[in-house]
């Protein structure tokens, strides 16, 4: 007989896989989704679209047409490249895999987006994470001097940062990718709440690299996330990229719903907003001590955090529970900015929740 344990790599057993919680029936508001659909009109053109679509072909490879419809939405520079995965999360294995020689290293800072250290994993690279300071900025000077002794192959840093939902330092940032030996991405995935970007900044720097992704941006269910940079790196990842990534439907509902980007960019202000709101009513909460945001999501502490969680959840709302993802997530949770009544609703369930876990 043989066993997995025979086969596999020890590494991969000792992984847990990404979980999912289930969510039927709940409020959901635990994975930066965006609240909103597409309008009526939009969605009946979507499902012409998909209706015309050639399923019994492969995609178009390099996917063209939707890459000139995303430089044109997000205004990607001529000089620079773009290249495509389903979702980001493919196109941080790309890169992970690209620099995997024997005893290669992904730095990350913590606490931080999870499938940087869990892609560092699979891909065999040694994953290093520098701490944030108690105040979730970068400490600067300890992560200068993690580039110096252990060489990173490749760096990321999330742009505003996922769970804590600030943008760091750009300057700080400029000197991490200087000091760096190997390839640096700025991960831009909630670039549309925070309007700063590290993409002008790519040609002061050979080796920097933009991600984005749509996932936050409406479009999660599509699955389409994508790297800017030089030709001179996006070339070489390239040759990574399995054929055919990027489905038929992707391709032509993500080329349809960039060319009315004012729709999604119209409903994320709305989050905007909404996320002000949301963060002053959490300060003005007893016990709650709430972080500002530059992202769809809002960090806040609270006493008995697991308690607190069940208690939401209980009630039917569901958030994430990252207190005890990192010791300086100690008693936090995050929840994702939602529409005016989701909030709201949210915000009941909270105040039920505490007084419950008191
Ligand atoms: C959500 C998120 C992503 C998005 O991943 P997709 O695979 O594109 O959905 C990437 N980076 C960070 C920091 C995130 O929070």
């Amino acid at each position: 007989m043989t066993t997995p344990e025979q086969v596999l790599r020890a590494d991969i057993r000792a992984l847990s896989a990404y979980h999912v919680p289930p969510s039927d029936g709940m409020l959901k508001l635990d994975a930066m989704e965006n609240p909103y659909r597409l309008p009526r009109d939009m969605r009946e053109d979507v499902a012409r679209l998909a209706g015309e679509a050639l399923l019994n072909r492969y995609p178009d490879p390099s996917a063209a047409a939707l890459k000139r419809a995303i430089r044109a939405a997000l205004k990607v520079p001529d000089e620079l490249d773009l290249l495509l995965g389903n979702g980001s999360d493919e196109i941080i294995q790309m890169l992970a895999l690209a620099v995997a020689r024997p005893g290669a290293v992904l730095l990350g800072v913590e606490p931080s987006f999870v499938m940087f250290r869990m892609i560092a994993t699979i891909a065999g690279l040694r994953y290093v994470g520098v701490p944030l300071t108690a105040d979730f900025q970068l400490d600067l000077p300890a992560v200068l001097a993690a580039i110096d002794e252990h060489r990173p192959a490749l760096t990321f840093i999330a742009y505003p940062n996922n769970p804590t939902g600030n943008l760091f330092d750009a300057d700080a940032i400029a000197q991490i990718v200087r000091r760096s030996p190997g390839l640096v991405v700025a991960d831009e995935a909630y670039h549309v709440f925070a309007a700063r970007s590290f993409l002008p900044a790519i040609a002061q720097h050979s080796n920097l690299v933009v991600m984005r992704t749509l996932s936050k941006l409406g479009l999660a269910g599509v699955r389409l996330g994508m790297l800017i940079g030089s030709p001179a790196w996006l070339g070489e990842v390239d040759k990574l990229r399995l054929p055919y990534n990027i489905n038929v439907l992707t391709q032509c509902v993500t080329q349809y719903v960039l060319g009315r980007v004012d729709v999604l960019e119209t409903q994320a202000a709305t989050l905007r907003a909404e996320r002000a709101q949301l963060l002053a009513r959490l300060t003005s909460l007893r016990g709650v001590r709430a972080y500002r945001s530059d992202a769809n999501f809002v960090l806040f502490r609270v006493t008995g955090a697991d308690k607190v969680f069940e208690q939401l959840k209980a009630r039917r709302v569901l958030i994430k529970n990252v207190s005890r993802a990192h010791p300086l997530l100690n008693d936090c949770l995050r929840v994702t900015v939602g529409s005016p009544e989701e909030n709201e609703q949210f915000l009941a369930a909270l105040s039920a929740s505490l007084s419950a876990a008191a």
